[in-house]
């Protein structure tokens, strides 16, 4: 299977060069030329096999130039040996009559991050030696919060690699900050940013495209690649806990085999819910795809009118990792609802001139066929954990809660009563401060006695990775201007 540009159908590269390389070079994004779909008994051949089998059924297809032997390798990897804290990896649960939780935070950093990120390292360094790359790969990643963790987690000690994660200063969680900057490794770097995400994210993005550092890095035999979801290999491991998620429901018989079922996905870079819409691509009967964001509403807005407009005020909200103006991942929609490579090209030039760019009618049609979208601000965020802990004893985080929220406010408006899967993306015991406001207490115990304190107000257990924090020093207490991230990088390449 071949990836093109979503500018330009002329880009052709195989699936290996389009995870080595990670950006297409004019600055579009790798993506598969084709769909296939499953065969028609997949779902049912699927239901009795594991995550990782899962992983290899649905990822095989993308990855031609791959033997099973390898996939089969990569997946016990990542998601087998006790890496996550549960059998089934991504546990379907069921909350009320027709609505299931899918739980991503069961890996080593507690955020849906984790199940791709465990897997892209050994999908890249495999592309690497495909293509005979003889260079050492730094990985450079620009995070709201959980995507440099999980990503710091996945790559550390990863032989020939090495990694520099930049997050937003004051743009993320205590927690979040703390399981960064007391990362091990002997290849891993961390530096907070003076400005919000989009800030680090344009950063990271300019060094990408600067020949300069390119070139003098390339003397020093180094090369730099992503571990954005802009990269296919974040996508494509994304894919697989829809499948896997409708096969759960299948298997618990919650549904028949061809329901369709809606998902509901907390949102913020659009990776997450442009893995359900491939999964539907592949064969997954799903309906709607309900896209839920928090006060910085972009999305909402684009799915509703079809403007994208990033002009616009930036909010710190209780859900940190949403908190994007520019969803880069949205260009690969684009690219599916217009089949367009011209037009797309078009819609970001003018988004990158203009910050705000219109689609045709006919897209925004399309768009509203499929696509639903509402927000949720953070007062709205506590009283949805709240009820959902009052209501079913089901304890969720802040991204989760946004899902849940926008979720009930669809069927409201709409009366549609398809089963719901919601998409829940970290643990609530990464946002404790969060969650113990929304459940009423007032008075919060200090650092990380705040794990123990929502563990006693809850009855739930503290996820080990995160207990493990306790004791642990920061290494890591750089700040940079954002015009001056490449001394970073050039100081850790040297
Ligand atoms: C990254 C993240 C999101 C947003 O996912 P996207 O793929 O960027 O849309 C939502 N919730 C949590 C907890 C995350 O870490």
């Amino acid at each position: 299977m071949y990836y093109v540009s979503t500018r330009d159908a002329a880009r052709r590269l195989t699936a290996s060069q389009a995870i080595a390389q990670g950006l297409a070079l004019d600055g579009g994004l790798m993506t598969p030329e084709v769909f296939l779909r499953l065969p028609s008994n997949a779902l049912e051949v699927m239901k009795g096999m594991s995550y990782a089998q899962r992983a290899v059924y649905v990822m095989g297809p993308f990855l031609s130039e791959f033997s099973t032997a390898e996939l089969n390798a990569f997946a016990q990897a990542a998601y087998g040996g006790g890496k996550f804290d549960c059998p089934e990896v991504a546990p379907v649960r069921q909350v009320d009559e027709n609505t299931y939780c899918l739980e991503l935070w069961h890996g080593p950093t507690c955020a849906f991050k984790d199940m791709a990120l465990q897997m892209l390292p050994h999908l890249l360094t495999a592309s690497l030696k495909k293509n005979g790359e003889r260079k050492r790969v730094c990985i450079l990643v620009a995070t709201s919060g959980d995507t440099g963790k999980g990503a710091l987690e996945g790559f550390k000690d990863v032989e020939q690699t090495k990694i520099l994660v930049f997050y937003p200063q004051n743009g993320v969680s205590a927690i979040q900050e703390l399981q960064m900057v007391t990362q091990e490794g002997g290849n891993v770097g961390v530096c907070a940013v003076k400005g919000n995400f989009d800030d680090a994210q344009t950063g990271v993005k300019r060094l990408f495209a600067d020949e300069e550092l390119r070139e003098k890095l390339a003397k020093r035999r180094w090369f730099l690649s992503s571990a954005n979801s802009i990269n296919w290999g974040r996508v494509l491991p994304q894919i697989v806990y829809y499948v896997s998620a409708y096969c759960d429901l299948l298997a618990q018989g919650a549904i028949q085999n061809g329901q369709a079922v809606n998902v509901c996905v907390p949102t913020g870079n659009f990776g997450n819910i442009l893995a359900a819409y491939y999964a539907k691509a592949i064969g997954v009967p799903i309906a709607k795809f309900i896209c839920a964001s928090n006060a910085n509403n972009v999305l909402t807005d684009f799915l509703q009118t079809g403007v994208y407009d990033k002009n616009r005020p930036f909010y710190n909200t209780l859900s940190p990792s949403m908190d994007i103006l520019v969803s880069s991942n949205l260009e690969r929609l684009l690219l599916a609802l217009t089949g367009d490579h011209a037009q797309v090209a078009g819609y970001m030039k003018e988004l990158s001139e203009t910050g705000r760019y219109q689609v045709s009618d006919k897209v925004l049609d399309k768009l509203r066929q499929e696509f639903a979208a509402g927000y949720c601000d953070d007062v709205q965020t506590k009283a949805q954990i709240a009820k959902t802990w009052q209501a079913h004893r089901y304890l969720i985080d802040p991204h989760t809660a946004v899902a849940f929220h926008v979720l009930e406010e669809y069927r409201r408006e709409t009366g549609d009563q398809t089963p719901a899967i919601a998409v829940s993306t970290a643990s609530p015991f990464k946002f404790c401060d969060g969650v113990l406001d929304a459940l009423g207490v007032t008075e919060r115990a200090q650092g990380l006695d705040i794990l123990d304190q929502l563990a006693q107000v809850t009855g739930r257990n503290v996820p080990a990775p995160l207990a493990g924090l306790r004791g642990k020093e920061p290494r890591f207490t750089q700040c940079t201007e954002k015009e001056r991230m490449v001394d970073q990088v050039l100081e850790m390449l040297r």
